[in-house]
């Protein structure tokens, strides 16, 4: 088994989900006392909200680069950088190291591709819905048919997963409301929904929709599991 290194704190309540869903798929996988090997750099949310709030995607690159270079200077073997909205600075994460980079939306277009669908529904912060870099990988790479909610609705997504998601609040009055927008997405054609952002798995689960739901922290965490389990 390789080590993964993982670049988490976006937020930390979804950092914590990666490290158990990696221990316990590596567990599931080799059995016995086996856990994962894992090197982490966790960042302070609070530097990398402020620079998504003034755009500055340039000093965010950074800032990751340099998080990715410690850890492949620390021994790790690969990459994973444990938030959807992120991953706009994947380049330069890549860039920075001679080692894999596993990106969350390659785990996510293998699942839906393997489930056999096309039409697909995003939710995420409103960097993920609005912005190229994540449905345009997914429909360049993998021949998806993104879609989002209307503005209003993509409004309401982003401000649960900032005033209430990432600081470990769960409500049922938001529950209710990502249900509905999903609902209102089944009606407009996807035929299942990318859960875009690593903590909205703790808002919503698979058992609440009756269709498919991709739970990126899960197809990631999953990923990187195999990475480690094939390289090493
Ligand atoms: N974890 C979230 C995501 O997957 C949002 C927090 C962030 O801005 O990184 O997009």
């Amino acid at each position: 088994m390789k080590t993964i290194g993982l670049i988490g704190g976006m937020s930390w309540e979804s950092t914590l989900e990666y490290y158990r869903l990696i221990n316990e798929e590596v567990h599931a996988k080799l059995g016995g006392f086996h856990s994962a090997r894992v090197l982490m750099h966790s960042v302070d949310f609070a530097e990398v909200e402020a620079m998504q709030q003034s755009g500055d995607w340039q000093a965010a690159g950074q800032l990751l680069a340099d998080s990715a270079h410690r850890l492949e200077q620390a021994g790790a073997d690969a990459i994973v950088l444990c938030t959807n909205t992120m991953h706009l600075c994947a380049d330069d994460i890549q860039q920075a190291v001679n080692i894999p980079f596993l990106h969350i939306a390659d785990a996510t277009g293998d699942a839906v591709v393997s489930a056999g669908l096309k039409h697909v529904g995003l939710l995420g912060t409103r960097f993920t819905m609005e912005q190229d870099f994540y449905s345009g990988r997914l429909s360049r790479k993998f021949g998806l048919d993104v879609l989002t909610p209307p503005e209003k609705d993509r409004g309401i997504i982003h401000r649960v997963i900032y005033e209430e998601l990432v600081h470990g609040i769960i409500r049922e009055e938001s529950r209710r409301e990502y249900k509905r927008i999903i609902t209102g997405m089944v009606k407009s054609g996807a035929q299942g929904v990318i859960l875009g952002c690593t903590e909205i798995g703790l808002l919503v689960k698979e058992a609440d929709c009756d269709i498919p739901l991709f739970d990126t922290t899960r197809l990631h965490a999953d990923a990187a599991v195999d990475l480690m389990l094939k390289i090493g």
